[in-house]
């Protein structure tokens, strides 16, 4: 097999040592002559690695004793709808800062259970897409919560200021940035992640919950869904998805060993740059984001000359470059570069970049 780099926003890359060991020990994991995925959530073995694996992602992003570390099913969307019906009743207001695409669909979900209102959205300046703080006069101190996203997947937007909410807890999708970067769990009230951008496989969601918002949800709320529930019974109220679960827990061991999240960042830091210097320093390429709001994990661009795009996707694809075609909501190109991408798949893609320049420039 050729060596190729997999710039999919989702599911995306996982670490190729983890895929390694996934694949030694997947049909006889722990020695007992089964793979994990045949064998009961309850039984002593799958109940450790449960363990470990909440203990793991704990000591990454120093979670304090009083959130609940939540493994739970439906991906980000299903949070969408868990959040509202958990920490809001039917008629209070829940307030949106609507910066991109998936902002967008956490609104309208949560409008279904609460009453969900618009206080900040996505701005232009110099040309270009920036998030201004919301204006404090819009929050709403009785508001049940203030929902953001401060990676946006599909436009390749991010900020990594807080939200100046007062007394009215922080709810983050962080479903494109979880564990890129440090972060002080102690300021938000709920920090959720669907597993597939940098956690694992998809199916799992990973919820860290203040103690404080639990039992506060709505009676319809299915029981699955409740948080309540799923901490009480250590995220196995119903079946959970073990095998991404485990392979979740595999991540954050590889995570660990090779230094954890402040590491991790500064070779996120060090991908990030590569890419923007490629798209700033030529005419050819252009990025629509503000500086101060480039994400790091998803990197859209465009060329000046957008007859070239297929162009340069197939030839990018047959160099090895996978999965760089843009979102249909923006079009261009978009490099997803999370945990797993190593320097080396940027750098092939910033050399593959200035060779298509130079011969179609
Ligand atoms: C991918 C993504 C989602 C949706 O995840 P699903 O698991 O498909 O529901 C939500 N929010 C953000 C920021 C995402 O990147």
């Amino acid at each position: 097999m050729n060596r190729v780099f997999n710039f999919s926003a989702g599911p995306a890359m996982l670490p190729p040592a983890v895929m390694l060991r996934a694949q030694n020990e997947l049909i006889n994991w722990r020695d007992g002559g089964t793979s994990v995925m045949e064998i009961s959530h309850r039984g002593k073995d799958f109940v450790e690695m449960a363990e470990k694996s909440e203990q793991d992602l704990r000591d990454l992003m120093a979670v304090p004793d009083d959130y609940k570390v939540l493994f739970m099913q439906g991906g980000g969307r299903g949070q969408f709808a868990a959040v509202p019906l958990n920490i809001s009743s039917s008629n209070e207001t829940s307030l949106h800062m609507v910066t991109g695409s998936w902002s967008k669909g956490a609104v309208s979900e949560a409008n279904k259970f609460n009453n969900a209102v618009v206080i900040g959205e996505t701005t232009q300046r110099e040309g270009k897409a920036f998030v201004p703080q919301p204006e404090p006069s819009d929050i709403d101190q009785r508001a049940a919560y203030l929902h953001f996203c401060p990676n946006e997947t599909v436009d390749g937007i991010a900020f990594d200021w807080l939200p100046e909410s007062g007394d009215v807890p922080l709810v983050a999708d962080m479903s494109s940035t979880i564990l890129s970067q440090p972060i002080d769990v102690s300021r938000y009230g709920i920090i959720y992640a669907g597993a597939q951008k940098n956690i694992g496989p998809s199916g799992l969601a990973v919820v860290i919950v203040h103690e404080s918002l639990l039992g506060k949800a709505q009676s319809v709320t299915p029981s699955f869904m409740d948080y309540t529930q799923t901490a009480d019974n250590n995220s196995m109220y119903n079946t959970p998805p073990t095998f991404s679960w485990y392979l979740a827990g595999l991540v954050f061991e590889w995570l660990k060993e090779e230094g954890g999240v402040e590491e991790i960042a500064r070779r996120n830091n060090h991908k990030a740059q590569l890419l923007y210097n490629a798209i700033d320093q030529s005419d050819f390429y252009r990025s629509q984001v503000h500086s101060a709001c480039r994400s790091k994990m998803n990197v859209p661009f465009q060329l000046a000359e957008p007859s070239l795009d297929d162009k340069f996707l197939s030839m990018a694809d047959e160099a090895g470059l996978k999965a760089l075609k843009g979102h249909r909501f923006v079009g261009g190109m978009r490099a997803s570069i999370y945990n797993a991408m190593p320097v080396e798949g940027v750098q092939a893609l910033v050399d593959f970049m200035s060779e298509f320049e130079r011969t179609h420039g």
